[in-house]
């Protein structure tokens, strides 16, 4: 009794810390919760834009207490976010919060799907949406995620129009639509036909109407449903399920606190049949609706009778009796999805841990490692291990599996045939607004499938099961205790260059280290063929010069021979093998909330040539939420100087000729408001101090510059969008670059975010603008904002440096370079 106690309260310790990799532990009351869910085929779709526009309550309740197989597709990745806890933008965003939906998702049991879509940032209209993703591609992708998914009915989060408040948000709800017929018509998309899909009509489609702050899509003659419930088997209620769910969401600070009590949904229906009681009103989602079902529906109800929650091992027999009636059954949908669900059911009466490991987190592309397999019945029935399958090598055991013996092997495993493991939609070059993903059967997964699996052919009662494992990295740390990570395959020779952006604003010579990561020894032939062809590509405006080093290091002169400040003066070099592939660098992100990343990117470094003068040296630096502008700084020839609660003093402000603040830094460090006296010290004797943009401060920044000002979620998302020059004469307009309309040419995303408002009048407006959308309402002027005080400068800055200096722009260099150039003015 005592023993059994000890299992079931570790049991429920693992799936509180599951991650990813772990295989899964499942406990008495989810394996009821499981056997329950085996008795509903009914489910649902929910549809929106990006990673946290969901309604966790609703997927929690909808997967957790009505049962439904429950989906939420995100058109996006979340790519064009901002990120609270990195300096990763773009792709690598997407990346991150990929895996934070996904965490999302084990916490509220729904699955995740995404389109092909890239989110592009802030977008004012629906049209601007749909063009910049191509509408028809993103409509096959949804109508292909229907065609899989087939769900009962389809959920929006938002409505079809400017009430949702964001150009892709709204988007989303216009491809539902069209997609939730377009899924139904034999003539749309004919070619998925190919991939084992056909045409489904979902029977509804709604919209989840919702309040939000003063604004509200809700209206009484909506179809409301209460979703506050309370689940005993999970020992919680859905709120608070939601807000564990959306708390994983940690990129985007979206830290919520538990709601408890009653809580009510609104429902307008767009399509299909009039529900007023359910949202699955005259659907029917027991076994009745397949043929010959019935009985199956019998003898899951008396399973679950018959269930003894201190011994689930005992509901064994009878899962094998409703296994081989499931079996007999004619092939469908519904089929597919109970058996899968029911074998993992058997897995876990059993107690059966299956883990297939390695002892490091990468292996190299087409050589062998080492396999650890544990096997352990902890049931006292008598199951046999019969066979393991690891890459197409199967290896026979025909084991008896003692109860409580813990079987370990070691099995030797060719990795032959296996790609690297690079994320899907990033293996082929992305469109503007869309990856690219060449294997249909790809396209919707939230993520690969795991590089290596293991397939244990186990026989119990009489009947042989397969049951998959990934192989994933295990290891033990000191502090964490127990981790596991993905496995991940490299290529055998990896190339890093550094740095990767070379900025010339004369003919200088520059450094460029290429250094080269190679597999062991075993493949010496490659590793000689790379040392010796390694080359950079040649660069137009350019000299290199290869002055080899040491065997794994490549060191190159560069120099510009012309350098301007053209469109087309940023260069790309590539690092090639005799062949003329690109060799590629390994970048790996890690997160304590979600398992580490891997992807692979393109070894290059750019050159930008760009006619750049610069005034000032030493720069000091409070890092923000996460930027590179650092980077860029020193690659344009200024010494960085970073600045911390502690190194940010009076007497260390004295040596530099600017003070810069990483985006959002007086969100993230509340001691920096605590260091005005200090910093406005510094400006009045003649110092500069440029703020990068805050958000959600208000009315609150009397602590950040010399004069008030309002902060704003204003922006102008066009990147193109016309800049007029509000004070022709301003210094930071001439000294020492001169700026014109060419310096805004070539941006990328947006011009700025979260603008300032009412500034008081000692404040200079630098520039005006505003998207084409907003043509008849006054330009926005708060994007940049210059004051004196004393003897120096205050600038605050809401132009998207941090977007557009990684980016090469050259515009953004050169009115930075002037920003910090303020102070210098009578120095000249
Ligand atoms: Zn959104």
């Amino acid at each position: 009794m005592k023993s059994l106690l000890t299992a079931i309260i570790i049991f429920v310790f693992l799936s509180e810390n599951s991650s990813a990799q772990m295989p899964e532990a499942v406990n008495a009351s989810d394996i009821l919760l499981r056997m329950k869910k085996l008795q509903v085929l009914g489910s649902v779709l929910y549809i929106a834009a990006h990673p946290d526009d969901e309604n966790t309550r609703l997927l929690a309740w909808l997967s957790k207490d009505k049962l439904y197989r429950t989906g939420y597709l995100s058109l996006t990745r979340g790519d064009g976010g901002q990120n609270l806890i990195g300096d990763e933008q773009g792709i690598e965003l997407g990346l991150i919060r990929t895996q934070e939906l996904l965490a999302a998702r084990r916490v509220d049991g729904a699955e995740q799907f995404f389109s092909r879509a890239y989110d592009f940032g802030f977008s004012k209209t629906t049209a601007e949406s749909l063009k910049f993703w191509d509408q028809q591609k993103m409509l096959a992708d949804v109508v292909w995620i229907i065609r899989k998914f087939q769900p009962d009915i389809i959920i929006t989060r938002f409505p079809e129009d400017k009430r949702a408040g964001h150009g892709q948000h709204s988007a989303s709800s216009v491809l539902a639509h069209l997609a939730y017929s377009a899924a139904a018509d034999p003539k749309q998309f004919p070619e998925q036909f190919t991939f084992g899909v056909g045409p489904w009509q979902a029977r509804r489609l709604f919209f989840n109407a919702y309040r939000f702050g003063n604004f509200s899509t809700v209206k009484e003659d909506q179809l409301k449903i209460e979703v506050g419930g309370y689940n005993a088997l999970l020992g919680k209620s859905y709120g608070e399920l939601a807000a564990d769910s959306r708390s994983q969401h940690k990129s985007q600070g979206f830290g919520v606190s538990h709601s408890r009590g009653n809580a009510t949904e609104y429902f307008s229906l767009t399509e299909g049949e009039k529900a007023d009681s359910s949202l699955m009103q005259n659907i029917n989602c027991s076994w009745q609706r397949i043929p010959d079902g019935a009985v199956v529906g019998q003898m899951i109800d008396q399973l679950i009778l018959d269930y003894h929650v201190q011994e689930p091992y005992q509901s064994i027999p009878a899962l094998v009796g409703i296994y081989k009636k499931m079996s007999g059954l004619k092939p469908g949908y519904w089929k597919d999805k109970k058996l899968k669900e029911l074998v993992e059911i058997i897995q876990a009466c059993a107690g059966l841990w299956l883990e297939a490991t390695v002892n490091a987190p990468y292996a190299v592309k087409n050589l062998t490692i080492p396999v650890t397999l544990q096997v352990v019945n902890r049931s006292p029935l008598e199951i046999r291990l019969q066979s393991v399958n690891l890459n197409k090598q199967d290896t026979s055991f025909e084991q008896s599996l003692l109860p409580g013996v813990n079987y370990t092997y070691l099995r030797n495993t060719s990795l032959q045939g296996l790609a690297i493991s690079q994320p899907y939609w990033l293996v082929d070059n992305m469109s503007a607004g869309s990856y690219n993903v060449q294997d249909q059967t790809l396209i919707g997964l939230p993520q690969n499938p795991p590089a290596l699996v293991a397939v244990f052919t186990i026989r119990i009662s009489g009947e042989l099961f397969t049951f998959q494992q990934p192989v994933i990295f295990k290891s033990t740390d000191d502090v964490k205790g127990e981790t596991y990570q993905p496995l991940t395959i490299i290529p055998s020779v990896m190339a890093y260059p550094n740095p990767e952006l070379v900025v010339f604003n004369d003919t200088t010579e520059k450094h460029l280290n290429v250094s080269l990561v190679t597999a062991p020894d075993s493949i010496l032939e490659v590793k000689e063929k790379y040392l010796k062809s390694i080359a950079l590509t040649k660069v137009p405006g350019f000299q290199i010069k290869n002055s080899p080093s040491a065997p794994n290091e490549h060191h190159y002169l560069l120099k510009s021979v012309i350098h301007t400040n053209q469109a087309d003066g940023i260069w790309v070099t590539r690092v090639l093998d005799g062949s003329l592939d690109t060799l590629v660098q390994k970048r790996t992100i890690t997160y304590d909330h979600i398992p580490r990343i891997d992807y692979f990117k393109p070894s290059k470094s750019t050159l930008l040539s760009v006619d750049l003068k610069t005034a000032g040296k030493r720069i000091g630096y409070v890092d923000g939420a996460g930027d590179k502008v650092p980077d860029a700084l020193q690659a344009m020839g200024y010494t960085v100087v970073k600045l911390n609660e502690n190194s940010l003093t009076a007497s260390s402000l004295q040596e530099l000729d600017a003070v810069i603040t990483g985006v959002r830094a007086y969100d993230v460090h509340d001691w920096l408001w605590g260091k005005h006296e200090i910093l406005m010290d510094y400006v009045k004797n003649g110092g500069n101090l440029i703020v990068q943009y805050n958000r959600n401060l208000g009315d609150d920044t009397t602590g950040i510059g010399p004069y008030p000002f309002k902060i704003t979620n204003f922006r102008v998302t066009e990147e193109d969008a016309a800049v007029r020059f509000l004070q022709p004469s301003h210094p930071v307009l001439h000294f020492p670059n001169e700026i014109t309309d060419k310096d805004f040419q070539g941006w990328i995303q947006e011009r700025g975010i979260y603008f300032v408002q009412r500034a008081d009048p000692r404040y200079q407006h630098i520039f005006s603008m505003h998207d084409a959308e907003d043509s008849m309402k006054p330009e926005q002027n708060g994007s940049l904002i210059i004051g004196t005080y004393g003897k120096g400068y205050f600038v605050y800055n809401c132009l998207v440096f941090f977007r557009e200096l990684p980016a090469a722009v050259p515009g953004s260099y050169r009115l930075l370079a002037n920003m910090i150039a303020l102070n210098q003015q009578k120095k000249k």
